[in-house]
């Protein structure tokens, strides 16, 4: 079972995968220097690497560039087995309002009842995450997987704010 706390080893503990979007790069970082998971300890500063694409779980998922889930498969394995051993969780960082999933998804698979924005965007990170769970290195398989998403400000606040994604 992953460990959630900071190891003693020097390294980061966390893998995190946002979108690029330019709207609340600041907030995710103001957000992950506050955040409790399982209320053990708030994430420290210098405490993750941080890997983006457009779309974030969408990013891996979609079908029409392939190289960009190669990329993170890349990352995540570089990060990991290579760099930071001490690595025990990935959070994956969806947003609401993304252009990616506008660009992606046929506007009626938006707008059906069926297939809300918090539908589709626990769909992708549940799909990363089953990737993640049967990945053939043990190492990466063994990591804690944790499903986010960064909620758009809504007046009166002025900043995006992070949650857990709502279960399907
Ligand atoms: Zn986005």
């Amino acid at each position: 079972m992953p460990n959630l706390q900071k190891s003693d080893q020097s390294g980061p503990s966390y893998f995190v995968l946002s979108c690029m979007d330019y709207r609340h790069m600041d907030d995710i970082v103001r957000e992950l220097g506050q955040l409790n998971l399982n209320s053990l300890r708030p994430l420290q500063a210098d405490d993750y690497d941080h890997f983006i694409l457009a779309g974030a779980s969408l990013g891996v998922a979609q079908p029409t560039y392939t190289e960009w889930a190669k990329t993170f498969w890349d990352h995540l394995e570089t990060a990991k087995l290579q760099l930071h051993k001490t690595i025990h969780t990935v959070l994956l960082i969806e947003h609401e309002d993304c252009g990616a999933y506008k660009l992606f998804f046929r506007p009626n698979d938006l707008t059906s009842p069926l297939s809300n924005e918090n539908l589709l965007h626990q769909g992708m990170a549940l799909l990363v995450e089953h990737a993640i769970k049967n990945h053939s290195d043990p190492y990466i398989k063994a990591l804690n997987v944790h499903r986010l998403i960064m909620r758009r400000p809504v007046a009166p606040l002025t900043q995006w704010t992070l949650a857990d994604l709502p279960p399907l």
